[in-house]
C-alpha cells in the first residue's frame, strides 16, 4: 500500500507519465550499484519537464524529499533514499540538437552515453566520458556524478565537457546555467527570486573561504567529492553549471544539457607491459606519461587469473603472456594507424630496458584492441564473480592521489588492510592516479562491518598525508559523505553546508548525500542480518548477494550487460532498475525479449528470489517471511 496516498493520487492527477507507488516498484528502486538500499516513498517516471516540475512541487507540498535518477549505477548510494524517486530513463532521452561545427549537443538528461554517440557517429564526434557503464549511464547521472573514464587524461571528466545546464531549483522555478561575464553575474544577484540568493550566497561563500578552498582542495587530477568551490576560484567568468555537475543531484534537477563533442581518434594502438611485481608496474607509470598516452589502465593478476579462467574471457586473453602480477595497458591515439603502431614499438624497447617488464605484447589490430577492452571492462564483473564468504567491497575503491606518489600510497593501503588480515584488489586508471582498491569483506559478519569502517577511516588519513581525493569519479554518497566533514575541515564544511542550504532552503534535493550523511554502516543492502531464505526450485541458482547489482552479469558475460536490462529495455514496460531484479540468467524461466510480462510476473519472479534484503523494512510485506 502506498505510504502516503494523498500525494500519490495528487501526482496522478498531475502528470502524464508513469507513477509508480506499488511495493514492487519501490523495493526495485531501494537500490543502486552501491553497498545500501533504502526504500523510496514512490517513483514518478516524467514524461517531459513539466511532470518533473509538477512532481517536485506536489513532493514539497508534502514535505517529501526528490531523487532524481539515470541508469541508477552509482556505486557510492547516491541513487538510493527515502524520497519520491523521478527516474529520467524512460522517456526524457531526446538529442535535442546536434551542432557539429561547434562542436556540441543538446540533450535530455537520461539519454544513455552509448546511445547519444551512436545517434551523432555519422558527424565523426562523440561525447568523450567513457565510463565503464556507458551502455547505460545516462548523461544527467554522468553530469551529477562528475563521472570520467579510461581516456580522461586526454579528455577531461564530465564537467569538462559542460557548457550550460537548464535545471529545476527546489522550488521548481526553471534556470539556465552557464557562463557568465561579471557583469551578468552582477544582474543575477540582483534578482530577488531563489536563483538570485543562489547567485549571491555562491560568490559569497567562495569569496570568503578562497584561502581554505585552494588549501583544502587536492591537486589532483581526477575530483568527484564535495561542492566544486575550486573550479568557481579559478575561472575569470564563473560558470555554475561546473557547481551543479558533480553535485550528485542535491543541488538542482537537470532538465537539459549542451554538453562538448570532439573528435573520435582516427587511429589507435596499445601496449601490454607484463610486470612480476605490481609496484614495479605503478612506479612505470609516471614515465610513460610524457609519451603522451591516451589511457593507461593497471589489471593485477586476481582479475587476470579470473579471466583466464572464465569461460566466454578466456579466448579474449590472447594478450596476457606467463602469469603476471599485473599489466599495464597503455594505450596511443594518432592520425594514422603506422603513427599509432609506432609510438607502440618506441615504449615497448624503454618499457622493457628501464622499467622492469618482463615481456610486452601489442595489441594493433581492431580485433586485438578489442579483445584487450572486452577483458578490461569486465574487471567488476568478474571480481564481483569471486567465489566465497568474502567480496570485494567497495568503499576506497575510488580514492585518487598524485601519479608520482601512487606506489607509496598503495604499498601504503596494502599494509593497512593486511594489517587486519584482509586481502584486496584492483584496477587502476593509473595515468590519472585513481586505483580502485577493493578489500575482501563479508559484510554479512558484524565485525567485518566494523572493520570496513576502520580501514575507510585508515584509507582517509592515507589520502591526506597523499594530497588526494577520497572520490575519484563514483562520488560521495552514502558511503563516503561522512568523511567530508574530516577532508575538507569544519570551515569549508560548513560553507558546503550553507550551499546547500541557499539552493534548497527545505532540504528537499537528495538529503544526506555530500553534507549532513549518514554513517556508513547504515541502510546496507546487505549487513549482518542479512538472511537467505531457502525456496525449492527445479534447478539450482545463485544467490543475489554473489552479484554486483550492477547490470553486469558476472556469471556469464561479465562485460555485458544483463539479461534483464536488455529486455527491460526492449520492453519499455517495467522500470529499468538495478538488482534486485530477477535475474533472467539465474532463474529456471527464459525471457524473450518481445514479450509484454502479465501480470504479476514481476511480482511471481522477485518472489521466486531467494533472498531477503538487510533491512526488512525495505520488502514488499508480501515477501516478508512467515
Ligand atoms: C560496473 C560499474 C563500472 C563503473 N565504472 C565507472 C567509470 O568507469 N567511471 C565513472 O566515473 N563511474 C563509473 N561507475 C559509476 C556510475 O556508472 C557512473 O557514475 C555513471 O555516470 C552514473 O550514471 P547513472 O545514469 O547511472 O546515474 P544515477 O546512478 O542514476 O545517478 C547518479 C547521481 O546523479 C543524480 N542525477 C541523476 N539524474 C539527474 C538529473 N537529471 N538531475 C540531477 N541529478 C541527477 C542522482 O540523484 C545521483 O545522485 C561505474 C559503476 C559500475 C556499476
Ligand atoms: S546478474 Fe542479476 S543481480 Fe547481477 S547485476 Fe545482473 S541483474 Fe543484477
Amino acid at each position: 500500500m502506498s505510504p502516503l496516498p494523498n500525494l500519490e493520487s495528487e501526482l496522478r492527477r498531475k502528470i502524464k507519465g508513469d507513477i509508480l507507488f506499488d511495493d514492487v516498484a519501490r523495493y526495485l528502486y531501494s537500490t543502486d550499484a552501491s553497498l545500501y538500499q533504502i526504500q523510496p516513498v514512490g517513483v514518478v517516471i516524467p514524461r517531459d519537464k513539466d511532470d518533473v516540475i509538477q512532481a517536485m512541487r506536489t513532493a514539497a507540498k508534502y514535505g517529501v524529499a526528490i531523487l532524481p535518477r539515470g541508469g541508477g549505477t552509482s556505486l557510492a548510494g547516491q541513487t538510493v533514499g527515502h524520497a519520491l524517486v523521478i527516474d529520467c530513463s524512460k522517456y526524457m532521452t531526446a538529442l535535442l540538437e546536434v551542432n557539429a561545427q561547434e562542436r556540441w549537443v543538446r540533450v535530455e538528461p537520461g539519454i544513455v552515453r552509448d546511445e547519444l554517440n551512436r545517434k551523432i557517429k555519422a558527424t565523426g564526434l562523440h561525447f568523450t566520458p567513457d565510463v565503464a557503464t556507458s551502455s547505460r549511464a545516462a548523461v544527467g547521472g554522468m553530469i551529477a556524478n562528475n563521472s570520467a573514464g579510461t581516456h580522461s587524461i586526454v579528455y577531461g571528466k564530465t564537467v569538462d565537457q559542460v557548457i550550460s545546464l537548464r535545471a529545476l531549483l527546489a522550488d521548481g522555478e526553471e534556470v539556465e546555467f552557464r557562463e557568465l561575464t561579471p557583469e551578468e553575474y552582477e544582474n543575477k544577484c540582483a534578482q530577488k527570486n531563489l536563483e538570485g540568493k543562489i547567485y549571491r550566497e555562491t560568490r559569497r561563500l567562495v569569496q570568503q573561504h578562497a584561502e581554505e578552498i585552494r588549501a583544502r582542495f587536492p591537486k589532483v587530477m581526477r575530483r568527484a567529492g564535495g561542492y566544486s568551490f575550486d573550479l568557481l576560484l579559478a575561472q575569470k567568468n564563473w560558470n555554475l553549471a561546473h557547481l551543479i555537475t558533480g553535485s550528485e543531484g542535491t543541488l538542482a534537477f537537470i532538465t537539459e544539457a549542451k554538453v562538448r563533442i570532439e573528435p573520435l581518434p582516427k587511429a589507435t594502438g596499445i601496449l601490454l607491459a607484463h610486470f612480476h611485481d605490481i609496484f614495479d608496474a605503478l612506479r612505470a607509470v609516471a614515465p610513460i606519461l610524457p609519451h603522451r598516452p591516451a589511457a593507461v589502465e593497471l589489471l593485477d593478476s586476481p582479475i587476470l587469473r579470473m579471466a583466464q579462467q572464465n569461460l566466454e574471457l578466456r579466448r579474449h586473453c590472447t594478450f596476457v603472456e606467463g602469469d603476471p602480477a599485473a599489466v599495464l595497458l597503455i594505450e596511443f591515439f594518432d592520425e594514422t594507424p603506422e603513427a599509432a603502431a609506432e609510438r607502440v614499438i618506441r615504449l615497448d624497447e624503454e618499457i622493457r630496458q628501464k622499467h622492469h617488464a618482463y615481456t610486452c605484447t601489442r595489441a594493433l589490430s581492431a580485433a586485438e584492441q578489442a579483445n584487450v577492452w572486452y577483458v578490461r571492462k569486465a574487471g567488476l564483473g568478474l571480481l564481483m564473480g569471486m567465489k566465497g564468504e568474502r567480496k570485494p567491497v567497495e568503499f576506497i575503491e575510488d580514492a585518487a592521489v598524485p601519479v608520482a606518489v601512487m606506489p607509496q600510497y598503495l604499498r601504503e593501503v596494502a599494509d593497512l588492510i593486511g594489517s587486519f588480515n584482509r586481502e584486496m584488489t584492483m584496477y587502476a586508471h593509473v595515468s590519472v592516479g585513481l586505483a580502485h582498491v577493493r578489500t575482501m569483506l563479508n559484510l554479512r559478519d558484524a565485525d567485518d562491518v566494523k572493520l570496513m569502517r576502520r580501514i575507510s577511516e585508515g584509507t582517509l588519513d592515507l589520502v591526506l598525508k597523499y594530497g588526494g581525493m577520497m572520490s575519484g569519479e563514483h562520488g560521495d554518497g552514502l558511503v563516503r559523505s561522512y568523511l567530508n566533514p574530516k577532508f575538507f575541515g569544519p570551515q569549508l564544511y560548513q560553507a558546503f553546508r550553507e550551499l546547500k542550504a541557499a539552493f534548497d532552503p527545505q532540504g528537499i534535493m537528495n538529503p544526506g548525500k555530500i553534507v549532513d550523511a549518514q554513517g556508513m554502516e547504515e541502510n546496507l543492502r546487505i549487513g549482518p542480518h542479512y538472511r537467505t531464505r531457502h525456496v525449492h526450485t527445479h534447478f539450482q541458482y545463485r544467490a543475489r548477494w554473489k552479484c554486483a547489482p550492477a547490470w553486469v552479469n558476472a556469471a556469464n558475460s561479465p562485460a555485458a550487460p544483463c539479461a534483464p536490462h536488455t529486455w527491460q529495455r526492449a520492453t519499455k514496460n517495467i522500470p529499468r532498475v538495478a538488482a534486485p531484479t530477477p535475474c533472467a540468467r539465474r532463474l529456471p524461466v527464459r525471457l524473450r525479449p518481445n514479450i509484454s510480462p502479465p501480470n504479476g510476473f514481476m511480482k511471481f519472479l522477485i518472489s521466486a528470489w531467494p533472498v531477503r534484503a538487510a533491512n526488512p523494512s525495505a520488502l514488499p510485506t508480501w515477501m516478508l517471511p512467515n
